[in-house]
């Protein structure tokens, strides 16, 4: 037993016994017990009372000399003390350096709870978005940030793509928005202000468009005088294979403007709408019956099987990857299209016998204007815009391309609409029957 412990007792002790003899000394020994024992009970309590007094003010306890039971009481409640002050500091430094970095940082973090209401914001939320600190606190996010495509964002949950909407603040900025989880409870919502570089994408976009638009009139004006040429019969002796090349290319270079043109148009527009019920399988058999061609294409498509998007864009789509299956493999060779419910959606896949393309160039291929073989893409009449239109036309319709291919095997391109795409009857049809059309 400690020192202290020992002394404690044996003064109490002392206490009692002094207490028990000068109450026998008057008669009244158990009274004399009592009253020492009251006097021990009283003086501890005052100790107890005021160490609780002091804790609870927050002011450090002062040990007092010696080494009693107390004394080592209150020295152990003194240690603590110091040691969570340490750490209190501690903290308090490592939440101010926290603080002053996320100031500092040049994109808005947002902390929001489960609920996405907000918690604590940085510096830069105010200034991209205006939030303010008294009035937002608690806020749900999407009271402040309204645009309907960022609430479909936190609606859906799918927050592993970034979007981009117009900032609350107006005057034409725009703002990329990503949320991440960053505890149990809570989710870090980062705003970056993108106004200079969407500001930069639409000037290149509108550039495209405008220069597209403005050559096709010169175009129109020289292929007209080359088709005048071309029935002279006295020039086309002189000049026949010249004016062939010469009409070839213009033809081309019309292509290729007709299709920078719809590519800037789908840039410009990312979300495809739902509206319209398209009857892919039909779409498929009239593009199948639109290109002539020397392939035996056997095709396998589920006629309940309906996209709810934009029929241009789908037409587009079949009709590229068909007409490369065609241009990019041999005739007489198998070309098969199929159109068929997946575990998570619908899948529109083409296949070939063709040439195949390289692994390496596989992720290159919905790049613009690229061609696995320069010199042969042209033979073919390719610009190599085909797929870029098919990528963009797909991701307006939230869906996916993916590619399979074998040098000399042949190729499979596939196609991966989203379940909420899919329906198992045309909307239009169901409505106008008084039915329903179910969602699978
Ligand atoms: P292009 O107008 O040149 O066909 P695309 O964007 O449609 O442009 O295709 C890009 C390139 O991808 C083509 O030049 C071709 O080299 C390659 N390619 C596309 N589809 C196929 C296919 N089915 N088989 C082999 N190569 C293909």
């Amino acid at each position: 037993m400690p020192n202290s412990f020992r002394n404690a007792l044996l003064s109490s002790g002392f206490v009692l016994l002094v207490g028990l003899a000068i109450g026998a000394y008057f008669g009244f020994a158990v009274y004399g017990l009592l009253i020492a024992m009251s006097g021990l009970f009283f003086l501890q309590l005052g100790r107890v009372l005021r160490l609780e007094k002091t804790l609870h003010s927050g002011r450090r306890v002062a040990v007092p000399d010696g080494d009693g039971v107390w004394a080592r009481v209150l020295a152990g409640i003194h240690r603590q003390q110091v040691r969570v002050r340490k750490h209190k500091g501690r903290y308090r430094r490592l939440m101010k350096e926290v603080r002053q970095s996320s100031n500092s940082l040049p994109d808005a973090i947002v902390v929001l709870n489960l609920d996405h209401e907000i918690q604590r914001f940085n510096k830069a939320a105010e200034r991209i978005v205006g939030l303010q600190k008294r009035r937002d606190r608690d806020q749900r996010i999407d009271n402040l940030l309204r645009h309907p495509d960022f609430v479909a964002f936190l609606r859906d949950g799918k927050f592993d793509v970034p979007i981009i909407i117009p900032s609350p603040k107006g005057e034409d900025c725009w703002i990329s928005v990503q949320l991440v989880n960053s505890g149990q409870d809570s989710r870090l919502l980062i705003l970056r202000d993108v106004t200079e570089r969407t500001r930069l994408s639409r000037m290149r976009r509108d550039f495209v468009a405008n220069a597209s638009h403005e050559l096709r009139t010169p175009l129109t004006v020289i292929s007209g005088y080359l088709e005048a040429m071309e029935a002279d019969s006295m020039l086309r002796d002189e000049w026949g294979k010249p004016l062939d090349e010469m009409h070839t290319q213009s033809q081309r270079m019309r292509r290729m403007l007709d299709e920078l043109l719809a590519l800037s148009q789908l840039e410009a527009n990312t979300q495809a709408s739902m509206e319209q019920t398209v009857d892919l399988a039909t779409v498929v058999r009239d593009a199948v019956a639109m290109l002539e061609t020397a392939h035996t294409v056997s095709i396998d498509l589920d006629d309940n099987l309906f996209l709810l998007g934009e029929y241009p864009d789908i037409t587009s789509v079949v009709t590229n990857l068909m007409s490369n299956a065609m241009r990019y493999s041999a005739a007489g060779t198998m070309i098969s299209v199929s159109w068929s419910m997946t575990s998570d959606g619908g899948a529109l896949c083409v296949c070939d016998e063709g040439e195949g393309i390289a692994e390496d160039d596989i992720p290159r291929l919905t790049e613009r204007f690229f061609r696995v073989n320069r010199g042969r893409g042209r033979d073919t009449g390719g610009v190599g815009l085909g797929l870029a239109i098919v990528k963009h036309a797909l991701a307006r319709h939230d869906a996916t391309l993916s590619v399979e291919s074998e040098l000399g095997v042949g190729s499979k391109f596939q196609c991966h609409f989203p379940m909420e795409r899919i329906v198992s009857s045309p909307v239009a049809v169901a409505e106008a029957s008084g039915g329903a059309s179910s969602h699978f």
